[in-house]
């Protein structure tokens, strides 16, 4: 027999029938509760206990539940979202004591980890992005939202490289949450590289969701005149932006309007990292701990607001290709370097500025309370003194941000004078509108106020009257006001008084009078707590009226709270500000490692030059021994050129910086080990992702390529790469090449643009000390048996692996190499065979990877 289903029950499964794949959370009083399979499921990840209702049913037919309470809902949500569920809240759509039968309930929103909104789930410095990609035959659309600060960026791509230029993109918003349409979710690849590398949730988004028509209305109606930035004839990117607003529509149930502004990111602004690069060189995050500390991020931020907090991120994350742009940051960078007291001023105003970004949001979104009111008012009266103190500063860039501050300060004042200095958490109770705003809740008050009066004047002259002594006026929450008379005086009782309650010593009446004045008391709670809201709900409209000023005042506190904290690095750590332009050159002096730097703490940190350009110094050959220093140079090259690129000062006693592309990096083990592929496997991988993807303009950090194989193919393969690198007519690309393979130095003079560094290193008696200095020329020797005893390899070890390399370099074991096979160097006498002539000749020598030219090498040798 089927188990009957109460009322409850059935609403209960209506509502989860229309919600599938979410976690329903279910008012109940109290109470959000769970039932089924979401109750098991819950119950196993928040490790909560897992009850039953209908306890007097059968077993099998008991409906599993759990259970956690509403006020402390968020904490639940959170770690559900951080597992990425999504869950849809439920609520009591009416009183349950005032309801007749069933409560009326309702989805008041749904939470998913792209839309997470409220403060507590939220990392105040950083971003959290939900995105759509719309793909067809011949590109794809992006959008990227952030719900919390209402921020929209569209992108599109097509033709050569998409695959990259996407992952690139998704790489720099790292969304939490990607709805993606029917191509894209087909491709396996993208979905793993989203859901795996990135951590982010994805959801296939149907067919109508992107549909063209639909799409471009939505946006029409979301940015009624803000779609001029849209690039003319691609709707990509409006098919991916109005998908994404239709689901926060459906998701959020609410007011969107502070999301006003459709950015679009043309192509050829921001210098594009891929998530390799990205994590090498640890811009916001280490590659071992993850941790901010010890990243670029970590060095730069000084920022005093969460909006710069989350700005800075983004300007690491994303460094310009403009020098024009570059330079104004950088313009605005020095005139704070040379005010240090002003840029002192400026910190401690910022440090008072409040998240006025995501508080308009809340405000717009209908979440805030009084204290985000409060809040808001509170960092607005900011504004006016920042304002002040950039009066003097002369930089093009900072006289723009001042005029973008605008403190609203009608809606400021007006907010000042109708809200209390310290406002309670909820809206709903009262006790937040300041005295004198509103002539009604000040009579209102008054009523309140004047209760105790009311009360002690009743009591008197009842007393007097009746001559009761001992006649009190009391209240508790079941009779209200009554009037108490002990024993002792019951026959001096008037007969006016209606008896109430009789207790041991006394009894307690009440009076038409007293009832009367009662009713005024309360009466008066009730409707001050409604006025007040009401009040409330005018203050908060009338502020949302103010999105876009609001927002833009934030985005310009933002900025100058990254270009304030860009000189306060500068000017604790000695940088210099480097001259960025379109030359072919990277010229460095004395430039070190800003993290390295900052880690040694004090220590000395040895500075090096660096001089690449794309006639003689193209590639730098760079070899030493192991711990020399030599993977901490070329990532402080990097770093130097990314730092720039962002508007930053740079750690060096000049720079001059000619815009780089993009930079590829090649070092050390990568994370994908875990994933199962090999060392090997994964090195090859992004060599041949960067030399398919890099340009003349790119900047190459390989760190031992070739070095997970045998010498020889590892060599070749190196080699390889090298010319590759070197020769102008391929590619010809700035790149530091740490090696060592010793025998690759003999290429400088052979193939041009190559040239030799070491970091030096000496030998005292059997031990090595670390010059860190890079000098011309290749390095004489290896010093591994040396790096091998530094770290405490036994001596006995030690002795024997000095005989075995004494016998080794006895005999030479490595040849000579030859010079670069370009076409018209290769003799036929020379290779001894008119076969590999042939061969030779039927290669393609532009598209060969570099492992089809160690297999190339390997069928050559086979021949002669
Ligand atoms: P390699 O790549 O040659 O094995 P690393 O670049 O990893 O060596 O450097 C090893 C260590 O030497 C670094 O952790 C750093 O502490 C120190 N180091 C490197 N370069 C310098 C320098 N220029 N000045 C001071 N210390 C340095």
């Amino acid at each position: 027999m089927p188990a009957e289903v109460t009322p409850m029950m059935r609403q209960y499964q209506k509502m989860k029938e229309l919600h599938p794949d979410c976690i329903l959370f279910f008012r109940l009083g109290d109470f959000y509760e769970m039932f089924n399979d979401d109750a098991k499921k819950v119950s196993q990840e928040l490790d909560l206990t897992l009850t039953t209702r209908d306890r007097n049913k059968p077993k099998d037919q008991r409906t599993p539940m759990c259970g956690v309470p509403y006020h402390s809902a968020d904490a639940y949500i959170a770690r559900l979202i951080a597992k990425g569920y999504k869950i849809a809240i439920c609520e009591q759509m009416e009183d349950p004591a005032a309801a007749k039968g069933l409560v009326d309930r309702d989805i008041i929103r749904i939470v998913t980890p792209g839309t997470v909104i409220s403060s507590t789930m939220l990392d105040e410095g950083r971003n959290n992005f939900l995105c759509a990609l719309f793909g067809e035959e011949a590109g794809v659309g992006l959008a990227f939202c952030d719900l919390s600060t209402g921020e929209l960026w569209t992108s599109s791509y097509a033709g050569a490289g998409l695959e990259e230029h996407l992952r690139n993109e998704l790489g720099r918003f790292s969304p939490r949450e990607a709805l993606l349409s029917q191509v894209l979710w087909e491709d396996q690849g993208l979905r793993d590289f989203l859901e795996k590398k990135l951590e982010c949730r994805c959801e296939l988004g149907d067919e109508a969701r992107f549909d063209a028509a639909g799409t471009w209305q939505t946006v029409e109606r979301q940015f009624p005149d803000g779609l001029d930035c849209l690039p003319p004839g691609d709707e990509r990117p409006v098919r991916a932006a109005g998908a994404l607003l239709s689901y926060l529509y459906e998701t959020q149930k609410t007011d969107l309007s502070h999301i006003a502004t459709l950015r679009y990111a043309a192509g050829g602004q921001y210098m594009e990292l891929d998530l390799t690069a990205r994590r090498n060189l640890e811009l916001t995050e280490t590659l071992r701990s993850k941790e901010k500390k010890g990243s670029l991020l970590w060095v730069l931020d000084k920022t005093k607001t969460a909006m710069g907090r989350r700005l800075i991120r983004a300007w690491v994350e994303r460094p310009l290709l403009s020098p024009a742009a570059i330079t104004r940051r950088l313009g605005a960078v020095e005139a704070l370097v040379r005010a240090p007291i002003a840029r002192e001023e400026l910190i401690l105003c910022l440090r008072e500025i409040t998240d006025l970004e995501r508080t308009i949001g809340r405000i717009v979104y209908g979440t805030a309370g009084g204290r985000d009111l409060a809040a808001l008012a509170a960092g607005l009266g900011r504004l006016p003194d920042l304002r002040a103190l950039l009066e003097d500063l002369d930089a093009p860039l900072l006289q723009s941000l001042r005029e973008e501050l605008d403190d609203l300060g009608e809606l400021r004042a007006l907010i000042g004078r109708a809200i209390v200095d310290e406002p309670p958490f909820s809206v709903r109770e009262g006790g937040f509108i300041r005295a004198g705003y509103d002539p009604e809740v000040d009579r209102l008050r008054d009523i309140q106020a004047n209760g105790k009066g009311m009360v002690a004047a009743i009591e008197a002259r009842e007393k007097e009257k009746t001559g009761i002594k001992s006649l009190k006026v009391g209240y508790n929450k079941v009779f209200g006001y009554y009037i108490e008379v002990s024993k002792s005086y019951y026959d001096q009782v008037p007969q006016d008084y209606i008896r109430k309650q009789t207790l041991v010593n006394c009894e307690r009446f009440i009076t038409q009078e007293l009832k009367d004045m009662e009713h005024t008391i309360l009466t008066a709670q009730d409707q001050l707590t409604a006025l007040e809201f009401d009040l409330f709900c005018d203050l908060r409209q009338r502020s949302a009226a103010k999105v876009g000023e609001i927002q833009r005042s934030a985005a310009a506190v933002a900025q100058l709270d990254v270009l304030v904290s860009f000189a306060a690095v500068a000017a604790e750590r000695g940088y210099c500000r480097p001259e960025v332009d379109l030359s072919d050159h990277i010229d460095i002096t004395e430039g070190f490692h800003p993290v390295v730097e900052k880690m040694l703490g004090g220590a000395p940190f040895v500075p090096n030059d660096a001089h690449l350009d794309r006639k003689e110094n193209t590639v730098a050959i760079i070899t030493g021994p192991n711990m020399a220093g030599k993977s901490t140079y070329m990532r402080q090259v990097a770093l130097i050129v990314l730092m720039a690129q962002m508007g930053s000062f740079v750690p060096a006693r000049s720079a001059r910086i000619g815009i780089v592309d993009r930079v590829f990096t090649r070092i050390g083990a990568s994370d994908d080990l875990s994933a199962g592929a090999s060392t090997f496997m994964v090195e090859m991988t992004e060599v041949a992702e960067l030399l398919k993807n890099a340009t003349g303009r790119s900047l190459l950090i390989l760190d031992e390529i070739g070095r997970g194989t045998s010498t020889y193919d590892g060599m070749a393969i190196a080699r390889a790469v090298l010319e590759q690198c070197a020769d102008k007519k391929r590619l010809g690309c700035k790149t530091l090449f740490a090696t060592h393979y010793h025998e690759l130095t003999v290429l400088e003079g052979q193939i041009p643009g190559v040239k030799n560094y070491n970091i030096a290193a000496k030998k005292r008696k059997d031990d090595i000390i670390f010059l860190r200095r890079i000098v011309r020329g290749g390095a004489d020797q290896s010093y591994g048996i040396e790096v091998a005893k530094l770290a405490g390899v036994p001596d006995r070890v030690i002795r024997r692996a000095r005989e075995i390399l004494d016998e080794l370099e006895g005999e030479r074991a490595l040849p000579e190499l030859r010079r670069p096979p370009e076409e018209e160097q290769v003799s036929m006498g020379d290779l001894g065979s008119a076969q590999v002539a042939q061969r030779l000749r039927a290669v393609d020598v532009n598209t060969l990877t570099p492992i089809e030219a160690m297999n190339l090498l390997y069928e050559l040798k086979q021949l002669v």
